[in-house]
């Protein structure tokens, strides 16, 4: 696709997402700069990311390691200083793990203590602390990764598993991160959300993790629901670059 092409559609789409945004804050009485935008590029081309970038997207998230060192470096040359931010929404196989801690601003999807504990390393060597979400599968889908917090037994359970993270010093959380189950109306998505948040709000009494903000949940299908849940980044994708030719 020629450059321009994917800059006009880029940039018509973003406005489209930006309306939505802000209507869903306004809904919420919440300040549009509470919530974080984070544009998926999964499966795009460079020139699609560029366009993004044009039109002054400066947080990406993508969900392989593999595809995201593929692109680094030409977008390296191709933006100049004006580096986004990167954001790893996908699953992370622990020994890919160092690969992560370089090349990454926030890992969304930090989803059981060994690869917690694996970046922790990896950040050690590197010497940086890395930010981090937690995954939580808070719908008990069995196909979605993360910390199993469907229950209230699960979530009693998780109390002592993520006391261990206690001694990671060299991983920052921030918060969690959910992958709301893929429905056909939005408003079925919203009880995800509002779990999400009290699972949050329970750890954090709990551990006395008081710097568990974000919150991480909302895609192209559900992000309004999930704003006025109290989404605090949102990742989408289609809506912002059209339909992904899966497979
Ligand atoms: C692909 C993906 C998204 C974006 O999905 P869209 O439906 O394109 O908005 C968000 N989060 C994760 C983890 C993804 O893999």
């Amino acid at each position: 696709m020629a450059p321009s092409e994917a800059y006009e559609r880029v940039r018509a789409n973003l406005d489209r997402v930006e309306m939505r945004i802000l209507r869903a804050c306004a809904k919420a009485h919440r300040d549009r700069d509470e919530v974080t935008l984070v544009a998926v590029t999964k499966t795009r081309s460079l020139g699609e990311v560029i366009a993004a970038h044009g039109s002054s997207l400066r947080h990406f998230g993508e969900n392989r390691i593999e595809e995201l060192e593929a692109k680094l470096p030409h977008l390296r040359q191709s933006l100049g200083q004006d580096l986004p931010m990167w954001h790893m929404i996908g699953h992370l196989q622990s020994r890919k793990a160092s690969r992560a801690v370089t090349l990454v601003d926030l890992i969304h999807s930090v989803d059981s203590l060994r690869l917690a504990r694996r970046l922790d390393r990896g950040a050690q060597e590197a010497d940086r602390v890395v930010p981090v979400l937690l995954q939580l599968n808070v719908s008990g889908e069995e196909s979605k990764y993360g910390f199993d917090a469907a229950t209230p037994e699960a979530v009693d359970a998780l109390i002592p598993e993520l006391a261990q993270l206690e001694g990671l010093s060299h991983l920052d959380v921030r918060g969690v991160m959910t992958m709301a189950p893929i429905v056909a109306d939005p408003e079925e998505a919203r009880p995800v959300f509002v779990r999400l948040r009290a699972v949050r709000d329970r750890l954090r009494h709990d551990l006395a993790y008081s710097d568990w903000h974000d919150l991480s949940m909302g895609m192209t299908d559900d992000f309004e629901v999930a704003i006025q849940e109290g989404a605090t980044l949102v990742r989408i994708g289609r809506a912002i670059f059209g339909p992904r030719d899966e497979g």
